[in-house]
């Protein structure tokens, strides 16, 4: 069974395509800027089968066209990544296309077993500094770097989501350091700029957390555009999103 927080159809911003988003429930860190709180609680959500969301799925298979598909995303997917694996290969069996919207913070076998089987990895990068990093997620792990050597290592498509919030990921230095140190890859298709928003404000008043981005403001459009430039000093497919 699979813990999901909700679902959505017809998708157009995770992936490429129209997709049908699974978001599952559960996250093993905490961004202070995350705008969906209520997903953290690991081993809550309602209970659904693989076969279940095949069906679901299933449903919604005309309108994805030659590029859609399902996007797994969260909360954190790679929580429940033993399950997850056998829906992957469900949908691949369907011949759906499946990508993983993850966080990268846990790579094992059992990660490398599900990436098999997506087609397309959207992995956070959230920060490329250890020190900051801990800052950013409240842990500090070297798994996404794995994960993205593994996905090169393996000819396996990603993207890299890069959240931008002023005083935390804005930093030139960081910013190069991150794209210089991609500027290599091969199976790396593109990177997403995600200027910081606080549309989730309201729900940390909801669930009575303090929200940690108090007096943060979005990036202006200028210092968007200027992080692209520093970003395409070494990468080709740099997009805002
Ligand atoms: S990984 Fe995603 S769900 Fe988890 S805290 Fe960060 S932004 Fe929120």
């Amino acid at each position: 069974m699979l813990k999901v927080h909700s679902i959505e159809t017809l998708g157009t911003q995770e992936g490429p395509g129209i997709r049908f988003l699974l978001f599952l429930q559960g996250c093993n860190v905490r961004c202070i800027y995350c705008h969906n709180p209520d997903t953290w609680v690991i081993g809550a959500g309602k209970d659904y089968s693989v076969k279940d969301i095949v069906k679901l799925v299933e449903k919604q298979k005309e309108y994805f066209g030659d590029e859609g598909g399902i996007t797994v995303s969260g909360g954190e997917p790679l929580v429940q990544r033993k399950e997850l694996i056998g829906l992957f290969k469900a949908l691949k069996k369907k011949k759906i296309h499946t990508a993983l919207d993850t966080n990268g913070m846990i790579f094992d076998e059992f990660t490398v077993e599900l990436l098999k089987y997506a087609d397309l990895t959207l992995l956070d990068i959230k920060h490329i500094d250890p020190v900051w990093q801990k800052k950013v997620t409240g842990m500090t792990s070297d798994a996404p770097i794995k994960i993205a050597e593994h996905l090169e290592k393996t000819g396996k498509k990603f993207w890299i989501r890069y959240v931008l919030v002023p005083g935390y990921t804005d930093k030139e230095e960081f910013i190069l350091k991150t794209a210089e140190f991609f500027k290599d890859y091969k199976c790396l298709e593109r990177l997403e700029i995600l200027p910081f928003h606080t549309l989730g404000k309201e729900k940390y008043e909801k669930l009575g957390i303090d929200y940690p981005c108090k007096g943060i403001s979005p990036p202006s459009e200028k210092a968007v555009q200027k992080t692209k430039k520093l970003f395409e000093r070494y990468l080709k497919d740099v997009y805002v999103r």
